[in-house]
Parts: C-alpha cells; structure tokens; sequence
C-alpha cells in the first residue's frame, strides 16, 4: 500500500490573523484530543486542535529508535520520576501524540477495572455506563482495525514468548493491534514508516481535517484564559515566539495525564486534587541471547502478550527494540561487550507492566514537568515476581542465558533453577531495578465530589464553565492494561458531553 500523506495545508495557516473564534478549542492531538476534535467535527462544530509537536511525515520517522527518542520524543525522554525508584517517563511530542510512536496494542477498559471506579464513586454510573462503553469500543475496534498480530508477521521475538508461556502454562495470546496491512517492520515506536498503523494523525485526526476540523502543530498552549470562572480561549505560542489568543465557547485539555494538570495548574486553575493521585504503569523488561537468530528488531514490535497474571497486576510483553537499543541494554565491558554487540540478532525481549498502587503527583516546571512518585511494597513484589517469570519464560523458551539486568544479582542467569532463587535472593529496594513508565494516569480525577476531584463525572470542570479535561488525567485509577483504547472511548464521552452542552 503507497504511503498516503496528510494534507494539512499546515502553510496556509492565517497565524497574521490573530482573532480567531471556534466553538471549540481542543489542547493536544494525542488519542484524547483526536477523538474529541473528530467527534466535535462531526457533530458540526467548528474545532481547532493545538499540538505541541511538529506534524511528521512518514518519510521522515527515523529508523534509529535513538534519533526517533531525540526527535519524536518529549524532552529526548529524560524526564524523570522522582521517588524511591527514579525512573524516566516517556511520552511523545508530535501530532498523533503517543499513538504514532506506540506499540499499537489495543485493551479495553477491563470489567474489574470499571467495577473499582463505580465503587469508589457511584456517581460515576450514570455517565459512565458499561453497555455504552462497549458500543463504543466496538466502534473503536472497527474503525482502527483493532485485530490479534497474524502470526505470519509476529517474528521471533513474539513467536518464542509465545512458546515460553506455553511451555510454563501462562494464558497468553497475540496482542490485538490498531494496524492494517503491518508488514512486521518493528518500527511502530519510531513511527510506521508505511504508515500502517491506524495513530492518531492517520484515524481520527485525519477525518477530523478533512471534514473542516483546523489543525495548528508546532504552537504550545501557554495559558488557558478565565473570565468570571468561565474558560474563554487560550493563549498560545508560536515557534517563533509569537504570542496568539484565541476564543472558544468551550476549552477541551488533551495534553496528557502529564501535561494537562500542569497546563491547568499554570493558568492558575488550582481548585481540588489537580496534578494529585498519579499513578502509572512501571514497565521493566529482561533481554535473553538465544542460540537463534531473533533479529528482535524485525517482526511486531509488540505481537504477543502474557494475560496469565494481570489479575494479580502484572501484564508480560513482547518489546522489540533497533539495534541502538538492544546494544545499548548490554551490560559489560572491553572484548565481552564487543562480542556481545557482534551478535545482537541472537538477543531477544520483553517486558512487564505492572499495575502499581503507589500514588504521586505532577509539578508543573518552566521547561517540563516533574513527577514525585514512590513504588509501594506491594509494588515491588510485583516487580520482583515479574523478573522472575520473564526470566523462567525465556529460559524455557530456549535461551542460552538471560540478563536480569539487577544490580548486585547474577550478570547473566543460565539455569532455571537459580532463576527461581530470584525473589528470595533479591530483596525488596526499589534502586536495584531499572524501570520506565509509558502509561499515567489520575491527575485530573472524575469525581462527583469537587474535594476529591477535579472534573465532574461528564468531564467538565466542576468550577470552571466551558473547561473539559479528555486524556487520562480523568481516569479515577490505574487500569492494569494499556490504556490508549480506554483513553479514545472515554474521549468519546467527553465529546458527546462537550456537544450536548452546547447550544
Ligand atoms: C513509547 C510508548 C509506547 C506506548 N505503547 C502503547 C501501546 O502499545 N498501547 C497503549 O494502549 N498505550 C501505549 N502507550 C501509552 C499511550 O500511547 C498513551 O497513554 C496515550 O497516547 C495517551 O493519550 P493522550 O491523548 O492522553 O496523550 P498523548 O498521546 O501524550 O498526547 C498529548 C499531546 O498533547 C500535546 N501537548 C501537551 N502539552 C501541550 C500544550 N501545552 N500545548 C499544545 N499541545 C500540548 C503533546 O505534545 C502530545 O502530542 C505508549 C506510550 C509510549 C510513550
């Protein structure tokens, strides 16, 4: 399939005009604001989405997952998580959002999940209907060709999870996707150079423009405009410089769990647990040499799942990576390290995610935002369990060896049965493990209690008039799986909400 450009006639664009009105301003072009934009648009609304990021074009995603960090990435991914466990938080800066530069997996909202918020906040119910939710979803599902990873495209890395789990029992399954036509390129966290992956600025967004919807890249929503506790517009910046306010009956923030409180909290909208109650998904992954050749950078980046133990909080992945990376993940020095490298097709990897219940909060900063945030216990021995089962997984799945990659533990582990000594032998300190996070969540709660949250359960702020929050700031908690899916159902919401309350 040729690679199909977006026109977004981003040239023409009247920046000379400085007086600009919409019926709605939508801050972020990630999977909340893309949904919101399209959704508005189709409702006939006239919508402009201001993006961040640069609008990229499919020839121009970089193969180096390296240069795709400096370039496609926020802050080159150096932003970090301050806590017991420092660790980065990753998110993308660029039209699409995270959603071009994603794995693509694909989960609804899981049932216990939903059962949890209605507990916590009845309130919640009538906004929130689970019959409607699944409309949607299979709404979702059709329009992104959400779909299991044919197995012909899957590739090794996926293929011998796969074989792993089996061999161990663990319930696992190919991971359903937001792709067509996916050649097994591994490129989906560079960006699909094909663009076969159905992101954001290739689905929602696209149809958002191509029905009227107005898109600025490159412009950073600076401050969201209060007059007598009603939002009216946003003022923005240009790339050079330029400062620009527009008008709108109704502001919808889509910046990201990260990104919206600060942006909230920045313009002085301060009012209940704003940048309060984040809480995220603390991915740690294992790499394994095998006696094949794996080559973990071809095939689906993310094809293959283990669902055995999200239950108990913990979801395994198959993560393909470029060279740079897997080079850079090898431990050693001198003649070791440089035989190692020689034979990065042998080497392959996964990860886990877990479900934590630790609790932290956003800063907002001048240049980037800060994340205070301590793994609980509990969190840890979560963690410390997945090394294990990640490790055992690809042992059994044929490894020659695999690297835990904890400091103070074995280098290299070749046998199952030291592996199984793991969670005795490691003890529970958060700095030995190496983590990073892709998935936050609950920094703009939807409650019904304006003490306990910040937007209402229909996504409107409860002091605020005309201000929505979309992204997964609302989210009343983790979900234990990954959350782009549940982030464009919810969006939906918020859009439905936003038109019904607009004259
Ligand atoms: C590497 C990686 C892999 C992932 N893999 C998966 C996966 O396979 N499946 C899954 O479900 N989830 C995955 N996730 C998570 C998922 O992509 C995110 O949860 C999701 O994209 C969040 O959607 P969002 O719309 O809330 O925010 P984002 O996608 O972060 O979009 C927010 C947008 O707002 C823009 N913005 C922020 N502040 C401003 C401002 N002041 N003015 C203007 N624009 C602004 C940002 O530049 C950004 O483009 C992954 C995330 C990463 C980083």
């Amino acid at each position: 399939m040729p690679v199909v450009e977006i026109n977004y006639s981003i040239d023409f664009l009247p920046f000379e005009k400085k007086d600009f009105h919409f019926d709605a301003i939508v801050i972020g072009s990630g999977p909340a604001g893309a949904t919101v934009a399209h959704q508005l648009t189709l409702a006939g609304q006239s919508v402009v989405v201001l993006e961040e990021g640069p609008l990229v074009k499919a020839e121009n995603f970089p193969e180096s997952s390296f240069q795709a960090m400096t370039q496609l990435y926020r802050d080159m991914s150096t932003s970090m998580i301050l806590g017991n466990c420092p660790m980065p938080f990753v998110q993308a800066k660029m039209v699409g959002g995270a959603s071009t530069i994603n794995g693509a997996i694909s989960w609804r909202l899981p049932l216990h999940v939903y059962h949890d918020w209605l507990d916590q906040d009845p309130g919640l119910e009538p906004h929130l209907q689970w019959n409607d939710l699944q409309n949607i979803f299979n709404k979702i599902e059709f329009d992104l060709n959400i779909a299991p990873t044919d197995e012909k495209i899957a590739g090794p890395n996926n293929l011998l999870l796969k074989a792993g789990a089996d061999l161990l029992k663990l319930e696992n399954r190919p991971i359903y996707r937001n792709v067509k036509e996916c050649e097994g390129l591994g490129r989906c966290l560079q960006g699909c150079p094909k663009r076969h992956k159905l992101s954001m600025e290739n689905s929602y967004l696209r149809w958002a423009v191509e029905k009227g919807c107005t898109l600025f890249p490159n412009v950073k929503a600076q401050k969201i405009i209060v007059e007598y506790q009603k939002a009216v517009g946003v003022l923005f910046t240009t790339l050079s410089g330029d400062q620009i306010t527009i008008k709108a009956k109704n502001i919808i923030v889509a910046a990201s769990a990260v990104q919206s409180p600060s942006l909230l909290i920045s313009s002085g909208i301060k009012q209940g647990p704003v940048g309060k109650n984040f809480q995220c998904h603390p991915g740690i992954s294992m790499a394994g040499r095998f006696p094949t050749p794996v080559h973990v950078w071809r095939g689906a980046t993310q094809g293959h799942e283990v669902i055995e133990l999200c239950s108990q909080g913990i979801k395994f992945e198959a993560l393909g990576y470029d060279r740079t990376i897997v080079a850079m993940r090898l431990k050693g020095v001198g003649k070791e390290l440089m035989e190692d490298i020689s034979q990065l097709k042998y080497w392959a990897n996964w990860g886990a995610a877990i479900k934590a219940q630790a609790k932290g909060r956003v800063i907002p900063g001048r240049n980037r935002s800060q994340i205070i945030y301590s793994l609980t216990k509990d969190d840890l021995v979560k963690v410390r369990k997945a090394v294990r089962i990640l490790g055992e997984m690809m042992l059994a799945a044929g490894a020659t060896y695999v690297t835990p990659g904890v400091q103070g533990w074995h280098k290299k582990v070749l046998q199952p049965l030291i592996m199984a000594k793991f969670e005795k032998e490691v003890p529970l300190n958060p700095k030995l493990f190496t983590m990073a996070v892709t998935h936050m969540f609950g920094t703009c709660k939807m409650g019904s209690d304006p003490k306990t949250s910040v937007v209402r359960p229909d996504f409107r702020h409860h002091h605020i008039a005309g201000l929505y929050v979309a992204d997964s700031s609302v989210f009343p908690t983790n979900i234990g799986v990954n959350p782009q899916t549940s982030i464009i159902a919810l969006a939906h919401l918020c859009a439905k909400s936003v038109a019904d309350a607009t004259p």
